[in-house]
């Protein structure tokens, strides 16, 4: 991290490439994501301090905004229909997925993987377990920067994410929650535009 004084970039933490970590923000803050590299996707959930059983929901938020994708402004809604993160700044083409499930080992056992593969799933049980948490499920998560084209006639397709070095989004906390972020290590589609990078996040 860059302590220097005075330099916007000061504060940015790094989430480590294929790696997650799970952050507590107060209602009212705000956490840029940033995709440092520019191809890197970033999985990303929100849980209910008081009750991790309350965490956003990619089925519920879409229900609400009636898009597939949330813009500026947009809220996203838990499994009980409450906001708990509004998209407030999204400095990328605004290309983010709601319908892709987190990589997990049956994903990379399925693309030919043999033995150990790091994946979202666990990146998300591991940053929950650093907290002393543990999720009953993995959500389906807001996959920031993910690049899913849907064709006319329905059909989606893996594509490698249009967002730039150092663009970002800023999502602010409408609870108090925790919020977990995955670097994806998906290293065999093009999600990732084949090279997982670090990403960085910053707190307001
Ligand atoms: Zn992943």
């Amino acid at each position: 991290m860059n302590t220097t004084s005075n330099d916007p970039d000061s504060a940015r933490i790094r989430i480590p490439a294929r790696s997650g970590v799970a952050v507590k923000l107060v209602k009212g803050m705000t956490i840029k994501v940033i995709n440092t590299h520019g191809h890197q996707v970033v999985d990303t959930w929100a849980f209910n301090q008081d009750d991790i059983g309350e965490s956003m929901s990619m089925e519920h938020s879409r229900a609400s905004i009636l898009k597939l994708a949330p813009k500026v402004g947009d809220a996203l809604l838990t499994n009980r229909r409450r906001a708990i993160l509004t998209l407030v700044e999204d400095t990328t083409p605004g290309v983010h997925d709601t319908l892709i499930a987190a990589c997990d080992k049956h994903r990379y056992e399925q693309l030919g993987v043999i033995g150990h593969h790091d994946s979202c799933t666990d990146n998300l049980a591991a940053a929950l377990a650093s907290l002393g948490l543990k999720a009953q499920e993995t959500p389906c998560p807001l996959n920031l920067f993910m690049n899913v084209p849907v064709r006319g006639n329905g059909q989606l397709e893996f594509a490698p994410p249009v967002s730039q070095a150092g663009q970002y989004v800023a999502l602010r906390a409408e609870m108090d929650l925790i919020i977990v972020m995955s670097a994806c290590p998906q290293d065999l589609t093009a999600v990732n535009g084949m090279r997982p990078t670090d990403a960085h996040y910053s707190i307001s």
